[in-house]
């Protein structure tokens, strides 16, 4: 069996509200159940993302105290 790696991802659609299969073009991906455009994460995976990078930058500036 032949895998490809085209469709084994899948992206938010806003639209579906789902992850779904997306067509990749060179400016965005594209749903492929209704042709939106496509994000990486939905909003609250990215906003919990963003949140947990900034807590990891924060624990870093506060790098004297010891993080366990
Ligand atoms: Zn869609």
């Amino acid at each position: 069996m032949q895998h490809s790696s085209f469709y084994t991802e899948t992206k938010y659609c806003p639209k579906c509200d789902d992850y779904v299969r997306f067509l990749q073009s060179v400016q965005a991906c594209y749903c492929v159940e209704c042709g939106s455009r496509v994000h990486l994460f939905s909003l609250d995976d990215r906003k919990a993302f963003l949140q947990r990078i900034k807590e990891e930058r924060a624990a870093k500036n506060d790098g004297h105290k010891r993080v366990s």
